[in-house]
């Protein structure tokens, strides 16, 4: 018998994969092993090419292998590729985040969206003096300790959102409530107000699945940490330049004290970056005493990668194709599965969507995620697959659209799933 790729894998890599939902554990059986990508595609080393809705988690939102993102990190890499000291892309790049998400004023680069957080929410409690954080559940924040509590994304998955080695005392830190429901924030904020630091929150919720926010409540959310003293965080990692080019908060009209972003800042390279408003942000050393430093922070081809995605992001008309492109799939999905009898929730913002099997609608809050039949989604995902069609492998993942999804892929992924639908019913 001969060994599959992720056996192979297996002998020398913690269960294959270098980030737990790759394993496929969220829909059983074994990962497709990517050799390259291109626009809307996949190649996989099963000589097959499928049509990719994970795009590497959102950084792929222009397409795979961008030409102007390739020969960016391509030129900058004949020149070094990395110094440890201060470079003129650096404050390039951080110039176009200031001038494209208002709410940043100053920026600090790092390399990837958990570094981001957890940066974000020492420079709040470093700030206020405070050390409570409060968070949402099937929320999240990558995997730094205080924030792996209750936690979404994979940690959802692997049934594991409560890690075993954070600290009870720290995991004590943290407050997590059901999102959507700002009765319950209200209620937190009068009995501990005072110690809470932050509210850290995806303002689009996209691992829980995607879950926007109810009208009304980061508005909620913002006035309630104006009336604390506490620092309204935003981590926009996922919907930062999606959504809109400012993020969920331009899309949303709601404007955050501090934001996180990862993803789509490093157009595909390990980058991250936390910003905000400047006399938060001056806490940060070496202005400030709050901590926070890195190697290969700024790095300078995850800056020409970053910097030709924000341009890519920048052009006219991006944000409305993605728009435009996700509803075309999201109305093309839900006709297919009514016409099978399949009851199907969807729930849809610009460039990211989310499935759910079941008959309420909408969905809104962890709860309605968590009673869906994830049974049929497994059987949804493979069918799927079976037809040359990329998704999340995970109940729990939103979906991503890059601008490089053509109608005729969105049109041969709802016929696709029309095919699967009817084996489902
Ligand atoms: N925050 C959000 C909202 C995320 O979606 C993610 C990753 N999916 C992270 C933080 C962590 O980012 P990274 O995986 O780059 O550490």
């Amino acid at each position: 018998m001969t060994q599959s790729l992720l056996e192979k894998a297996s002998q020398y890599i913690v269960g294959g994969v270098n980030s737990p939902v790759r394993a496929f554990t969220g829909v059983g059986g074994e990962p497709l092993f990517v050799e390259s990508a291109q626009g809307s595609r996949i190649h996989a080393s099963d000589g097959r090419a499928y049509i990719d809705y994970v795009g590497s988690w959102g950084p792929m939102i222009g397409g795979h292998s961008r030409p102007e993102v390739i020969e960016a990190v391509q030129r900058a890499a004949t020149r070094g590729l990395s110094f440890g000291a201060p470079t003129e892309v650096e404050t390039e790049m951080a110039k176009r985040i200031c001038e494209i998400v208002p709410s940043i004023e100053r920026v600090r680069m790092v390399n990837s969206g958990t570094e981001a957080t957890m940066t974000a929410i020492r420079l709040a409690r470093g700030y206020t003096g405070r050390d409570r954080v409060v968070k949402f559940e099937g929320h999240y924040h990558g995997h730094s300790d205080s924030l792996l509590v209750k936690a979404g994304s994979g940690a959802l998955t692997q049934g594991v959102p409560n890690s075993p080695g954070v600290p009870a005392g720290l995991a004590e830190l943290t407050m997590t409530l059901p999102f959507n429901d700002l009765d319950s924030v209200r209620a937190a904020f009068r009995e501990k107000g005072d110690e809470i630091a932050c509210i850290i929150v995806e303002p689009v919720a996209g691992n829980m699945n995607c879950v926007p926010p109810i009208a009304g409540f980061l508005e909620g959310l913002k006035e309630i940490c104006a009336e604390h003293g506490a620092i309204l965080i935003f981590d926009e990692v996922m919907t930062g330049f999606r959504l809109a080019p400012g993020g969920a908060q331009q899309w949303a009209g709601v404007t955050p004290d501090v934001t996180t972003l990862g993803k789509v800042v490093g157009g595909g390279m390990p980058v991250g970056a936390v910003g905000g408003r400047r006399e938060i942000m001056e806490h940060l050393s070496p202005l400030g005493p709050v901590y926070q430093a890195g190697t290969l922070s700024g790095n300078p081809l995850g800056m020409a990668a970053g910097l030709a995605m924000m341009d890519i992001i920048s052009e006219p008309g991006f944000h409305q194709g993605l728009e435009d492109s996700t509803r075309r799939l999201c109305s093309g999905l839900k006709l297919a599965a009514d016409d099978a009898g399949i009851p199907l929730s969807i729930n849809q913002v610009p460039g990211m969507f989310g499935l759910f099997f079941t008959k309420e609608e909408p969905v809104e809050r962890f709860s309605q995620v968590q009673a869906c039949d994830i049974d049929r989604f497994k059987r949804f995902f493979h069918g799927m697959l079976e037809q040359g069609i990329y998704l999340a492998p995970s109940a729990f993942e939103a979906g991503f659209l890059s601008s490089a999804h053509s109608d005729e892929d969105i049109d041969s992924t709802v016929d696709a799933a029309r095919q699967v639908f009817t084996r489902l019913a």
